[in-house]
């Protein structure tokens, strides 16, 4: 076993208190309170689809928590991100800038619209999209075009930005933002992972015109499967609920749909245990950063690699906790990902990168030299509630 990885294990058992017979996930959804009420009274009171008091309950208060003005809750993170598109303009044959460092969801939405992703690098300080990088790009391959930016090499319009809080930690929303109005592009804040992560001051989701999350099973908080679209533009929330419920129009009994909607409405029952999850996020967030710092009081004493802290005037909800190893350590990588595994914690690497996924390897991409060296140094480790509550 390398040194590396041995360090590595060693202070997963510490911060783990675990002799190496459990296994330790990645991260395992928690159900601390009333789940089971809200989940009873679902089904003894018939209410468990398309129509129920607890998709307004989740939506009031999601919102009151994210300080957003509205909060649409739809089937999961990728259906909210394909209407944010939607509704910010983002049509055929126009290309979309998001980082090759994300999931693939990202992706995917926007190839929903059939339009192009077209990847931009990070940074590694928060590992999101890299503000100066991106306005010096811009500035050498856009063209404005009747008030539009413009790809001056394919000759697609761009339009839309949606920049993703990877592992929590917020991006450079200001930076992002500058360069949203400066080329008179709308930003769309990929959220999914950041539930209770602060900008500022702000939670993450409030400086796009409209921005997605998440509440799948290995998120901070899970509904079973499900997502949110979050906006302070009282008109684009109507539009996105109207069009998540197949664009029917609201009259007593006549069933008449003024558009091409979608199916995307969160089910009752999923909101139920929504509902009862957001009762517990403050204790799942305050546990969670609880082994943060733990986490990072023992990987700073190791040499060869950093613990990704937030940045200061931030506050990220540590959904993932990532260690970077150093560069000339990257050929360590598989190494610890196979032996920490192996040692029943279940790490994980970041994700492939798109642009060399077969679906978008052809894609249009700024150089993406933090991205390529991001993907090869990241490890990351377990990160739910239940790792601490093992103690
Ligand atoms: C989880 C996730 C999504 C998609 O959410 P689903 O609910 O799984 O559809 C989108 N983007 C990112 C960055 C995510 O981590």
């Amino acid at each position: 076993m390398a040194d590396l990885a041995k360090k590595i294990i060693e202070i997963l058992r510490d911060k783990t208190r675990q002799d190496g017979d459990e296994f330790v996930a990645l991260h395992e959804p928690v159900f601390l309170g009333k789940e089971d009420v809200y989940l009873k009274d679902c089904i003894s009171s018939g209410w468990v689809s398309s129509v129920g008091k607890y998709v307004d309950r989740f939506e009031n208060e999601l919102a009151s928590f994210c300080g957003a003005e509205r909060a649409i809750a739809v089937v999961n993170g990728t259906s909210a991100l394909h209407v944010c598109l939607i509704l910010a303009g983002v049509t055929r044959d126009t290309e979309v800038l998001i980082p090759s460092f994300t999931f693939v969801a990202t992706a995917n939405a926007v190839s929903y619209c059939g339009a192009i992703p077209h990847f931009v690098d990070i940074q590694e300080r928060n590992l999101g999209v890299d503000a100066d990088k991106l306005e010096n790009y811009l500035d050498e391959i856009g063209e404005f075009k009747d008030g539009k930016l413009f790809n001056k090499i394919t000759g697609r319009r761009i339009a839309a930005i949606v920049p993703m809080h990877a592992y929590g930690h917020p991006v450079d929303l200001n930076g992002l933002k500058y360069i949203a109005d400066r080329y008179e592009l709308p930003l769309i804040e990929d959220a999914a992972e950041s539930l209770g992560s602060y900008y500022k001051g702000s939670h993450t989701g409030n400086y796009g015109l409209l921005s997605a999350m998440s509440f799948n099973g290995n998120k901070t908080i899970t509904t079973g499967g499900g997502g949110a679209i979050l906006t302070n533009d009282q008109g684009l929330a109507d539009k996105a609920k109207h069009l998540t419920t197949t664009a029917k129009i609201a009259h007593p009994w006549e069933i008449k749909h003024d558009m091409i909607g979608y199916n995307y409405r969160m089910p009752n029952i999923n909101a139920a245990l929504g509902v009862a999850q957001l009762e517990e996020l403050p204790e799942i967030l305050k546990v969670k950063r609880s082994l943060a710092e733990q986490y990072n009081a023992a990987f700073r004493e190791i040499n060869e690699l950093d613990f990704l802290w937030e940045e200061v005037g931030n506050i990220s909800n540590f959904w993932l906790n990532t260690v970077i190893l150093d560069k000339h350590k990257s050929d360590q990588l598989e190494k610890i990902i196979i032996e920490t595994n192996k040692n029943n914690f279940m790490t994980r690497p970041a994700w492939t990168l798109l642009h060399t996924l077969k679906p978008y390897e052809s894609c249009p991409r700024m150089p993406l030299d933090c991205s390529e060296s991001m993907s090869k140094r990241i490890i990351n480790l377990p990160s739910g509630y239940k790792v601490r509550s093992l103690l």
